[in-house]
């Protein structure tokens, strides 16, 4: 059961520690946010999923983790500084800025339905900065705005020192910054934000075919996530709002609280971006209409074993947004139930791997010497699994830590109580969040047992 509204999910991630406003105590940075104790996991986790089936699971993706900062020259040949836009309305009468093709009518204010406002003008929401210590247009760098442009600028590197053979993947996940006309919904529309990216280099002619594929094993793996199918609606953007140098792209929109919405796209994109970036354009039969490239000093093509020719793989890119994704999540897992008793409790029913906590270790008396030694020696062992986070909660009030950490979505909760002291063999009580069932079992067998529970 989703929450019932953003606001819903916001206070419980500000109150759980999952979400804050980044500079909260000056006010607030529009369009930024810090994830906190819990957030940080979740965030973690949801990465490490992606990253697990893009690059773990499969022998023919490389992973990558390049700068954040990029030159003026990347971002000129990769068309970025002239079109990387939105077009940007300004009311002169209440000085409310907005992004033209997200109104309703471009020419009433959204704010104060005031006509006086300008048309439409390109605004580039590219974050500026100097490398080094001069200030001149040639040290001009770029925040980057997605993960990709580096992946293309080191598909060389990657080529020659792996030795793929074509179709064959680079993945990366990490930060991206836009300055966005106008950031809202809490983390859906953000400045700072992070990527999960793959680029799928294919031969032309099999991008269709891959684009099917890398489709249908997007949905699986949000499925995997918590985030069912029959949530995520596929967009196939029409035509006429497709990018010029995209072939197709699917719009996977979820239906976030408030509204549906993109979640991560999937676009065909020929042949334009290591076009884009290579040396020798005129030799290599490029298909998109790229940017005339004479300061590129590499390559970017492939031989073609079976004619010997070289040519510039065709780019599949599944590109999904982690803060929307981690809404997404947390949406899906927010329930409230109604007990037996009349009362309610929140869970957030997180597929186990992604849960901020997996297990939390709770003494029936706080400070109790055996006791404590007890839950911290359960502590190191259950550590060794590596699944995570396993805490320790010396609070002593196990009716207290059942709810948290049901709002919170940990799956077990194990408990030493004096029995487990006193007796032989020496047993615990392992709580499920979902089920609130309790069971007895020895400590000898618990790391199995949650070993098994995390499979
Ligand atoms: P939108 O149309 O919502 O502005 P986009 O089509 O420009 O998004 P892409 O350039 O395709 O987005 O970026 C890939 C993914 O990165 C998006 O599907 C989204 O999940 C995420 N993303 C893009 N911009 C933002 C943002 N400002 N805040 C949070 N996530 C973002």
């Amino acid at each position: 059961m989703p929450a019932k509204s953003m606001d819903e999910l916001v206070s419980l991630c500000k109150r759980r520690g999952f979400i804050f406003q980044s500079g909260e105590l000056y006010g607030g940075l529009k369009g930024m946010y810090d994830f906190g104790p819990l957030g940080v996991e979740l965030k973690n986790n949801l990465k490490q999923a992606w990253w697990r089936s893009m690059v773990y699971e499969r022998d023919d993706i490389e992973g990558l983790d390049s700068s954040i900062i990029g030159s003026q020259k990347m971002f000129t040949y990769s068309g970025h500084t002239k079109t990387f836009s939105d077009p940007l309305v300004d009311c002169k009468d209440c000085k409310t800025r907005m992004r033209a093709d997200h109104m309703k009518d471009q020419s009433v204010c959204e704010n104060c339905g005031s006509t006086n406002v300008t048309p439409p003008r390109d605004f580039n929401l590219m974050f500026k900065t100097h490398i080094g210590p001069v200030e001149s247009d040639e040290n001009l760098g770029y925040l980057r705005p997605e993960t990709a442009q580096h992946i293309f600028a080191n598909f060389k590197n990657v080529l020659d020192s792996t030795s793929p053979k074509i179709p064959f993947g680079i993945a990366q996940t990490g930060k991206a910054f836009r300055n966005e006309i106008v950031a809202r919904n809490f983390i859906f529309r953000v400045r700072e934000f992070e990527q999960m990216e793959l680029e799928w280099f294919c031969k032309p002619g099999t991008e269709d075919e891959w684009h099917q594929f890398w489709l249908d094993s997007r949905l699986n793996w949000w499925e995997q996530q918590g985030v069912p199918k029959d949530k995520i609606h596929v967009l196939d953007v029409p035509a006429d709002d497709l990018a010029h140098y995209s072939k197709r792209t699917y719009d996977l929109e979820y239906e976030f609280p408030h509204g549906t919405d993109e979640l991560e796209g999937i676009a065909s994109r020929t042949d334009y971006d290591l076009g884009n970036h290579s040396k020798g354009q005129k030799e290599l039969n490029i298909q998109a209409k790229v940017y005339e490239n004479n300061e590129s000093n590499t390559k970017m093509s492939v031989r073609d074993d079976e004619t010997g020719e070289n040519y510039i793989p065709f780019v599949i890119e599944p590109s999904a947004g982690v803060e929307r994704g981690v809404i997404a999540v947390l949406n899906e897992a927010y329930t409230v139930e109604t007990l037996e008793n009349g009362s309610e409790r929140t869970v957030l029913k997180f597929k186990p791997h992604l849960a901020p906590i997996k297990v939390a270790v709770v003494p029936l008396k706080k400070n109790n010497e055996k006791i404590v030694e007890t839950c911290k020696q359960i502590k190191t062992d259950l550590m060794k699994l590596g699944l995570g986070r396993i805490l320790f909660e010396n609070t002593g009030n196990i009716g207290k830590a059942y709810r948290r950490h049901d709002e919170v979505g940990t799956p077990l909760c194990v408990t030493v109580d004096f029995d487990t002291i006193e007796q032989e063999p020496a047993m615990v009580t392992i709580r499920n969040r979902d089920t609130m069932e309790q069971e007895r079992i020895a400590v000898s067998e618990l790391t199995d047992y949650v070993r098994k529970f995390f499979l």
